[in-house]
């Protein structure tokens, strides 16, 4: 069944932001809230009083209300985050080693998530209903995210089923980078979760149980997984969720093996082959090392690929004097190279482009929402419903199960 959404022209706010925080001084100092609402993007409103707050102000009202918080709350900053919500957090990490440290924390009642919206949703899923998941910027999403909207990805269901009937089984993955309502579809209908760095053994579990697999939302990091996996670039196909039946004739998504949602992330779809080919004329013994949420071309001329702690402990591994061109979000490359200083660490793209979303978590929302637990009161308290809830935690389970 095809409606009226396949449609749509939509490109995610978010996708269309990305260039705002873009900047060619490489300046990524933090500035006043009021400052940075210049930059012309959607962020979240907040008390007046937060605005004119300079970053050493908002730095000791953090510190103090942490204190006085104390071990009731942990914060949890992801490695994409700026340096001044990271010089607060209790732990740091990607999304999936974000998610079970929140599960682990069972004494904190207050679990401030320096994130992006579907992250925080994953840590509420995974925590208990009587601890609080509080995003401080509301408007911190993620623009692959966006690219899968619930009622996109029922269409396409329901539209495979009616090509293949019950002749094939197809067994749906998302990736961790997706909203609780796609991942509840992929635990309703016998599929799975998977991170960057499982999606290979999620792949295996999902073709000792069907014939086909329909990942989401990110076409690269299915891409890239597939043809390590040895399937051909030919048994893959895209869903354009914009076009009726994802614009695939019948007998293409009958001879596919994967069927992938046009779906990427702004930010890593910006490293190109001229960049790693810049990178190896300026220094030959360079090392590249991308994420997999890079375009095919650019992962396969790299050295080595992998997710953003893989990235992290392989470079901080490595020995003193190497060369590490990177692959992957600006603050954390940074903040690599400034912990090794003994290594010549750098970013692929000469342009300084944060992730949009993340950066939306200014420390004045990490003030706002602490100062609110000290006053009782969650603000921005991410809750997921408790049907999606539930059928997502079947899908985590299941990557948990095959994450060992
Ligand atoms: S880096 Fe990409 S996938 Fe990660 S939060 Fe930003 S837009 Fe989303």
């Amino acid at each position: 069944m095809t409606t009226a959404f396949s449609k749509r022209t939509v490109v995610p706010v978010t996708e269309l932001e990305q260039s705002a925080f873009c900047q060619t001084d490489g300046n990524l100092r933090t500035k006043t809230l009021e400052e940075e609402f210049k930059a012309g993007v959607r962020w979240q409103k907040v008390p007046t009083r937060y605005l004119k707050l300079t970053p050493e102000e908002i730095a000791e009202g953090i510190a103090f209300a942490r204190k006085e918080i104390g071990s009731k709350a942990v914060l949890l900053g992801h490695h994409y985050q700026r340096d001044d919500v990271i010089q607060f957090a209790d732990f740091t990490g990607d999304s999936y080693k974000l998610s079970k440290m929140a599960a682990a924390a069972k004494d904190a009642k207050w679990i401030i998530f320096c994130g992006v919206h579907f992250m925080a949703e994953t840590a509420d899923i995974l925590t208990s209903p009587d601890q609080n998941v509080l995003l401080p910027n509301m408007a911190a999403g993620c623009s692959m995210a966006d690219m899968a909207v619930p009622r996109d990805v029922q269409d396409c269901w329901d539209d495979i089923a009616t090509v293949l009937g019950t002749t094939e089984r197809v067994i749906p993955i998302t990736y961790m980078n997706s909203a609780a309502a796609i991942k509840a579809h992929c635990g309703r209908n016998g599929g799975l979760v998977c991170t960057s760095s499982n999606a290979d053994k999620a792949f295996d579990w999902a073709l000792e149980r069907g014939d086909k697999i329909l990942f989401l939302p990110d076409q690269h990091l299915g891409r890239n997984t597939g043809i390590a996996k040895g399937i051909s670039e030919d048994d893959m196909v895209v869903w354009n969720p914009f076009l009726p039946k994802g614009g695939l004739t019948d007998s293409e998504i009958k001879a596919a093996k994967v069927l992938l949602w046009q779906g990427h992330c702004s930010v890593h779809t910006r490293f190109t082959v001229n960049q790693i080919a810049a990178a190896r004329e300026r220094n030959t013994e360079t090392n590249i090392i991308v994420h997999p949420e890079c375009t095919r071309d650019v992962v396969a001329a790299a050295d080595m690929y992998g997710s953003t702690e893989f990235i992290l402990e392989t470079v901080a591994a490595a020995p003193a004097g190497t060369s590490w061109g990177i692959g992957t979000e600006i603050s954390m490359v940074r903040r690599l190279a400034a912990q090794n200083p003994d290594k010549d660490i750098f970013c692929l793209d000469p342009v300084v482009c944060p992730c949009a979303t993340m950066y939306r978590i200014h420390p004045a929302y990490v003030l706002w929402v602490l100062e609110g637990i000290m006053a009782g009161l969650a603000i921005n308290r991410i809750e997921v419903e408790l049907g999606t809830r539930r059928d997502a935690l079947v899908a985590l389970e299941r990557m948990l199960e095959i994450a060992g």
